[in-house]
């Protein structure tokens, strides 16, 4: 078999997908976007597909050294996530070829189901309780949230307690029939890390999420050594080497490696293996859609170490017949409002099926989704923008992380 095209399309709110065609007529799909820069990725992805034309896309570990060590400059948000959406269609291509799902190709079924979490979305703490008690209500047994926003250097006590609150009443609201964590998004510094860190201890998160720059690794040592909670960190991590130097400090417990932009699938199950060298467990980041959540399945129902996925396709309209939903807008054009990524599977009904807050093992040949490539050429946004993220500033002004 040869690769014979590598075509990409942009599409609202914030999507790449990535169409491999062979010569066999077999094509595969993958999803490579970076959030937020889609059209540079997709130059990135176009690029690195013109060196595979001619080449047999069943080489995956060949295919993944031509793109990321066959080139001189590595690594990096672009390049990877451009990487990782062409090597999730290579397998695609493959499942689709010998009529197996991805899993069976990685090593086969390790568990017979997936646990994953919804996140809770709220401005206020009654807004988050009542948003988390709807996810109960959905079948989830596990969620997470963001208490932070904008966070100053030295944060005031108000501020620390507004934080602490919100998650107090969720808590409170839910009890013990929901576990969930808590995503700092790398808004805060160490100090004001700590001492949220410290308050939080009597209400146990399931884990902390980013309470750090990932960048700061000597940070999060010492943050480890002031808490029993687990830390989670990754989301923001690329490949192999990435992951070698966080696991090698010893602070965390929880890596979210993100497949869309880590390397890709095979990649993301070697970053597993080594993680389950260092006693810690695998949560992987997915803020996408269907290609890149079904390649997260894949990747978790054959790795024993994978603890927990995160999703946003909607559990309750799949329960009722297989919707998938963005929860995603574009503040630009209130007329798109949310997008539905089923809008370009075919095969939505039944893709992923949820029970009690787990995900079945996969059955379809592949990654799963079958696209509507008709739609999506019709929708496809070619160079114009799409998604930014939002801009965050501090009272002073100051431009700060998202
Ligand atoms: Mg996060």
């Amino acid at each position: 078999m040869k690769i014979t095209g590598v075509k990409v399309y942009r599409v609202a709110p914030k999507s790449n997908y990535v169409k491999v065609e062979t010569d066999e007529g077999i094509c595969g799909w993958g999803e490579p976007v970076v959030e937020g820069r889609s059209r540079a990725t997709a130059v990135a992805v176009k690029e690195l597909g013109e060196q595979l034309i001619g080449m047999d896309p069943e080489n995956i570990e060949d295919l993944f050294n031509v793109m990321y060590r066959g080139n001189f400059y590595q690594g990096g948000p672009v390049l990877c996530s451009a990487i990782s959406g062409i090597e999730q269609a290579l397998w695609d291509i493959k499942g689709k070829k010998y009529g197996v799902p991805v899993y069976q190709l990685i090593g086969g079924a390790a568990k017979e189901k997936q646990k994953v979490y919804a996140w809770i979305h709220g401005e206020t703490p009654e807004e988050l309780a009542a948003d988390a008690l709807n996810r109960l209500s959905e079948g989830y047994h596990y969620g997470k949230m963001c208490i932070c926003n904008e966070m100053e250097w030295i944060c005031n006590s108000a501020r620390i307690d507004k934080a602490i609150a919100m998650f107090a009443t969720v808590k409170e609201a839910v009890g013990d029939r929901m576990e969930i964590g808590i995503d700092f998004h790398g808004r805060v510094h160490k100090t004001v890390a700590l001492t949220l860190m410290k308050k939080l201890e009597e209400f146990n998160p399931l884990f902390i999420e980013e309470p750090l720059l990932p960048f700061n690794e000597d940070d999060l040592v010492e943050l480890k050594r002031h808490t029993h909670l687990p830390i989670a960190t990754g989301e923001r991590l690329f490949t192999r080497w990435d992951f070698k130097r966080l696991l090698k400090t010893g602070a965390v417990d929880i890596i979210q490696p993100d497949l869309s932009h880590a390397g890709g699938i095979w990649e993301v199950r070697k970053i597993a293996a080594m993680a389950e060298c260092f006693d810690v467990t695998v949560a992987p980041h997915c803020p996408l859609g269907a290609l890149a959540f079904s390649s997260c399945i894949h990747l978790d129902v054959a790795t024993p170490n994978s603890f927990i996925q995160e999703q946003i396709v909607g559990v309750h309209n799949a329960v009722n017949g297989g919707g998938l939903e963005i929860e995603d807008r574009i503040e630009t054009d209130d007329s798109q409002g949310y997008v539905s990524c089923d809008t370009y599977i075919k095969n939505e009904k039944g893709l992923f099926e949820f029970e009690d807050g787990y995900v079945k093992l996969p059955k379809n040949p592949g990654l799963g989704p079958i696209i509507d490539e008709e739609r999506l050429a019709a929708a496809n946004n070619g160079d114009l923008p799409l998604w930014q993220q939002p801009l965050y500033r501090m009272d002073d002004g100051t431009a700060t992380q998202w």
